[in-house]
């Protein structure tokens, strides 16, 4: 039975989708006004881990993820940039879509851009217009009149007349006529770009684009909606608000929130200096997967302490799989000599969903992948091509949950292996300067070879490609 942790109920939950063997998935999506840094990616891998964890109990899944391209940021950026806002959002849009690609997140189904969404938004706020929840201010500007939505408040577990009085968050400014009022169309300041309405010309506010485009694509009743854990408030509790106040029925069923993460223990902050984009740990010589890594591997309702450490940890751990899986990749297609094959990996692959299902215990299913692949390491020797072919499946469908790219490359080039069984010929031989030109020829080919014990093959794997992404 897969649980999740639902912010709404703040506990653990059987998770069932509304139509059996589908889920509807709807993600926040970034704005497009920087390069997204570590922290953003935090909740982005959470979000492919679930998906692709879904995906693997054969749940299909409809995933949505917005890219918000009209708000007070992006708007500010394109006027500093002298560029227009589609300008400005799209060359954001283009370095997210590739920093995604990067970290071997899956693309959404669905990635509908706020701007091209306009009308549904305009016919939401219309739907609660007619409602009497929102109201044309003095300003020309429509909000939401949160005191008629008895509900607000239930998923952050504000009370409308104590913490929310004075409330405001940085992306979107809101201005209240009573309390914590939000809202929902912006009149059109001078310069600004901006879309006719019933209301005048404007632009959306912030928390309708979401509603209109969760609603749009996924229906009135999404089953899972996720973000970061800022986006509770107030921005989920208000799209609560604006869609439940329309269709009287439950927007999410299931909010799962990740954590944010400290680098150093501390508030990533650009005066810090602790402050990187995916580009910046590229630049330092960082792998995409070790890096996508150390965002998985702590529970996302954890705080993740993102250090240098932790990059050197998650790079040994990629690397014994690297290593493990081209061991068996190499022998398979070397032509071993093994005839046994003992190994537990269907039960692993139960142990690991079994963890998973438990709000994504990801330090256990990892702890399970590290366990079974020191096992596969201690047998090697002793493998069938049968038990071979096995672990490769086995390292796939690993590949499919957690998407570390260990298993991309399905064979070696018949060049590499002919230079390699040479190379072997060599050291048999003990003719080194020969075995050493043989061993740069294939890293050339952008292979490593790695020498075999005594009576053990030599072997060969992968170099993983650079990410040469430009800042
Ligand atoms: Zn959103």
């Amino acid at each position: 039975m897969i649980k999740f942790h639902n912010t709404l109920t703040n506990e653990i939950e059987p998770f069932t989708p509304l139509k059996a063997g589908e889920v509807s998935l709807y993600t926040c999506g970034p704005t497009v006004y920087h390069y997204a840094h570590i922290g953003n990616f935090r909740t982005f891998v959470f979000e492919d881990l679930l998906r692709r964890f879904l995906e693997s109990c054969g749940l299909k899944v409809k995933h949505v993820m917005n890219i918000t391209d009209v708000d007070d940021k992006t708007i500010a950026g394109a006027r500093r940039e002298q560029k227009t806002l589609r300008e400005y959002t799209s060359f954001y849009t283009q370095a997210f879509l590739d920093d995604m690609r990067a970290l071997n997140i899956l693309p959404p189904v669905l990635q509908p851009h706020a701007t091209n969404e306009i009308p549904a938004m305009i016919r939401l706020i219309e739907d609660l217009a007619a409602k009497g929840i929102a109201y044309r201010a003095e300003d020309g500007s429509v909000y939401y009149r949160v005191s008629k939505f008895e509900e607000y408040g239930k998923l952050s577990k504000k009370k409308l007349d104590g913490n929310i009085a004075g409330a405001r968050v940085d992306n979107d400014e809101y201005e209240k006529e009573e309390g914590a009022d939000f809202v929902l169309w912006k009149a059109a300041k001078e310069g600004e770009p901006s879309w006719d309405s019933p209301w005048g010309r404007g632009r959306p506010g912030w928390h309708i684009e979401c509603s209109a485009m969760c609603m749009r694509h996924l229906g009135e009743t999404v089953d899972i909606h996720a973000g970061g854990e800022d986006l509770v408030f107030p921005h989920h509790e208000n799209e609560i608000a604006q869609s439940e106040a329309v269709t009287g029925k439950p927007f999410a069923r299931y909010w799962l929130h990740a954590k944010h993460l400290l680098v150093n223990g501390e508030k990533m902050s650009k005066s810090k200096g602790n402050f990187f984009t995916l580009r910046d740990l590229f630049e330092k010589g960082y792998d995409a997967m070790v890096i996508r890594y150390a965002l998985m591997s702590v529970h996302y309702r954890q705080q993740l302490n993102f250090t240098f450490e932790s990059l050197k940890e998650a790079r040994e751990v990629i690397e014994k799989l690297d290593n493990c899986y081209f061991q068996c990749l190499s022998r398979l297609q070397i032509g071993c000599r093994g005839t046994d094959g003992q190994l537990q990996l269907r039960q692993a692959v139960r142990d690991i969903g079994e963890s998973l299902s438990e709000d994504l215990n990801i330090a256990s299913a990892l702890a399970i992948l590290q366990k079974i692949v020191t096992e596969i390491n201690a047998h090697l020797a002793q493998l069938s091509s049968a038990s071979l072919r096995e672990c490769i499946g086995f390292f796939e469908h690993m590949d499919r949950i957690f998407g570390l790219d260990v298993a991309s490359v399905k064979e070696i080039p018949p060049d590499v292996l002919g230079v390699l069984a040479e190379y072997a010929e060599a050291r048999k031989i003990r003719d080194f300067s020969k075995s050493d030109a043989l061993r740069k020829e294939i890293g050339e080919k952008k292979w490593f070879v790695k020498d075999g014990r005594p009576g053990e093959p030599s072997t060969v794997k992968k170099m993983r490609r650079a990410w040469d992404i430009k800042k």
